[in-house]
């Protein structure tokens, strides 16, 4: 850390600040300037007490971090990209781009399976599809729980497709865990600590969504939970934030992805569907973050769109879907990968 003495201070004011910095377990380096003193405390900041209580100090005008202050999703970390195996079939975050589709809540046994059927011809390897749901209003669909744990867990059997679901409660972290390939942790609760450990500790493979307003920072740190309890399968999810405009539910921040590239070893899934919130943009997002270089998408599939319990304005139709899955071979090539559907 940097800690930045105010101008002219004296000698016993300047040595209880390194005092202080020694107790912390840092060593200080005094650097002085003409008017200025600045002291950089040597020592790991992630391991180590932070220095930033010294800002209430009246002789320090500033401290500031230089390290990050993650360390195990980070890319100094490990210095290839990650990949996680889902099943025999699915590795994400490497050479093969694959994709996970399916309703955004699951509905009854009919909707899943003819959505399912429908994806997995189409070439999509993983169903996604909400059995506890986060909903804005209590009065809204809240998921069929553990009966539609159940329905995925048939569809899963019946075509082959891996699954992916959310886990909203620490209290369902087992049962959810046996039903799923993949524990989706929802935007709503990206800095729920508690869950994130309990998602961590199912040791199924993680997929981490953007928190609505949260920082690049935040998201990354809420990700070194996961890896810090002990499981490394962990898949950051941008599904986009919060602004002030109207013409998206949520604005997709595709920068997302070079950014985790680089900051991070862990792949990136990009959700046009919570994203846009419009079933007429999802192509042109899905195509863009392909050619990005995103690791997966993960896209609301619906049989009747119009009919669905939640979330219809942006879940593609089947048609839709698979004419999307058609035209996204060039984009996937465009970022070195293949197809795992040809
Ligand atoms: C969803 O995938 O249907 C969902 C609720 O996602 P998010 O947590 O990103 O809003
Ligand atoms: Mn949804």
């Amino acid at each position: 850390m940097i800690v930045v003495l105010k101008p002219n201070i004296s000698k016993k004011d300047e040595s209880a600040v390194t005092k202080e910095i020694r107790k912390l377990g840092y060593i200080p380096h005094v650097m002085r300037g003409v008017e200025r003193t600045v002291i950089g405390a040597i020592g790991d900041e992630r391991t180590h007490h932070t220095l930033e209580t010294l800002t209430a100090w009246p002789q320090v005008e500033s401290v500031m971090p230089v390290q990050k202050r993650y360390k195990l999703v980070s890319r100094d970390a490990h210095k290839g990209n990650s990949t996680v195996k889902v099943n025999d079939r699915v590795t994400l975050g490497g050479k093969k781009f694959h994709v996970m589709a399916g309703p955004c809540s699951v509905e009854s046994e009919k909707q899943l399976m003819t959505t399912a059927t429908a994806v997995a011809k189409a070439g999509a390897t993983i169903l996604r599809g909400g059995a506890f749901k986060p909903r804005t209003s209590p009065y809204e669909f809240q998921g069929l729980g553990e009966k539609g744990l159940k329905m995925l867990d048939k569809a899963r059997r019946e075509t082959g497709l891996a699954v992916i679901t959310e886990l909203l409660s620490e209290d369902h972290a087992e049962m959810v865990g046996e039903y799923t390939d993949i524990i989706q942790i929802g935007a709503r609760n990206a800095q729920n600590f508690q869950l994130l450990i309990a998602a961590a500790k199912t040791g199924k493979p993680v997929l981490l969504k953007r928190g609505l307003s949260m920082r690049i920072e935040e998201w990354l740190l809420a990700g070194e939970y996961i890896v810090a309890n002990e499981n490394p399968n962990l898949m950051f999810c941008e599904r986009g934030i919060r602004t002030f405009e109207t013409y998206t539910r949520n604005t997709l921040d595709l920068s997302t992805i070079p950014i985790i590239k680089k900051e991070s070893h862990c792949p990136i899934i990009i959700d046009p569907s919570q994203g846009a919130g419009r079933a007429d943009l999802v192509v042109a997002m899905c195509k863009g973050a392909a050619a990005m270089g995103a690791d997966s998408l993960l896209i609301e599939v619906h049989p009747n769109p119009a009919e669905a319990w939640s979330d219809g304005a942006q879940q593609l139709s089947i048609e839709g879907f698979a004419k999307l899955m058609q035209e996204l071979e060039p984009f996937v090539a465009a970022s070195g990968r293949e197809v795992a559907w040809k």
